[in-house]
């Protein structure tokens, strides 16, 4: 691990950019760094993540403990210490509230699948976790059913937290989100939103494996499901209250569209109607 200052440096300057942007409004939001089995670097409660110094950053250990720094840490580290404790391959968690992504938590509308290419790539499908009170335990268990699944989660009526092997990466994936919920919310201003077909999905997923990063879609579990259809998470939707409004699903197009009872229907049709004009010219 590289050493502490450093780390606290780099906490800053992510704090810089998540205030920057427009994700933290006022004292919102929280960024954590793992630096050891039992010790995670936090930000405090109470201060704008714009103006941080070096000595603002508290540590915590894995129960949520403060064992250093001058200032009272972040009433939402509990959700930090979640995620390290079912991934241990995450080293950073960022929490904000980026206000588009948001908006989809507000609405509680999934996020469509195959608008973009590199959103497929970097993010795949993102789940909304069910609404609970931001602080305590109960929230930071809302987010249990996602975490081994993907990098990124919407939380109900509230933000985002997202992580990875270091700060940077972390608020990477919160920036993509948000970027991405900016576009949909313009282009249906604009009008229809196109989806690029599942043939063009399943090259992006190959793209994905290739690069190295992981996705629920490329593994044998879901190797039938769905690919532009948020079927990873959407068993999740009911309890969640999660429910497409503002955005269509996108057309099916897999192997199972076209073995749907419609067009087995259509197809017998057109087999009985051809066989009756056959016998009738044979007349
Ligand atoms: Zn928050």
């Amino acid at each position: 691990m590289d050493n502490v200052h450093r780390i606290k440096q780099d906490i800053v300057e992510i704090g810089k950019r998540i205030y920057n942007k427009g994700f933290a409004a006022a004292n919102d939001g929280n960024i954590s760094v793992r630096v050891g089995e039992n010790e995670v670097l936090c930000t405090p409660t109470m201060h704008s993540k714009g103006f941080l110094k070096v000595d603002d950053i508290c540590t915590i250990d894995m129960a949520g403990k403060q064992t250093a720094g001058r200032k009272k840490r972040s009433s939402e580290a509990l959700l930090h210490l979640e995620i390290y404790k079912q991934r241990s391959d995450i080293k950073s968690v960022v929490h904000c509230h980026p206000p588009h992504a948001t908006a989809f938590a507000v609405a509680r509308e999934p996020i469509p699948q195959c608008v973009l290419p590199e959103v497929e790539v970097f993010l795949g499908d993102v789940p909304i976790t069910k609404y609970e009170t931001p602080g305590g335990q109960d929230f930071a268990d809302t987010i249990r059913p996602f975490v081994d699944r993907t990098n990124v989660i919407i939380l109900a009526n509230h933000g985002t937290v997202s992580f990875g092997e270091n700060v940077e990466r972390a608020y990477w994936w919160t920036e993509i989100l948000d970027a991405y919920c900016r576009i949909l919310i313009l282009a249906k201003q604009l009008g229809k939103v196109h989806y690029f077909s599942e043939e063009k999905e399943r090259e992006l997923l190959d793209l994905k494996q290739q690069w190295g990063f992981s996705d629920p879609r490329n593994t044998k579990e879901f190797e039938d499901c769905d690919v532009c259809a948020n079927d990873i998470f959407r068993d999740s939707w009911a309890e969640s209250g999660v429910e497409r409004n503002a955005f269509e699903a996108p057309p099916a197009m897999g192997p199972r569209a076209v073995k749907s009872p419609a067009s087995a229907d259509t197809a017998e049709l057109i087999k009985t109607i051809t066989e009756q004009v056959m016998a009738q010219l044979q007349k």
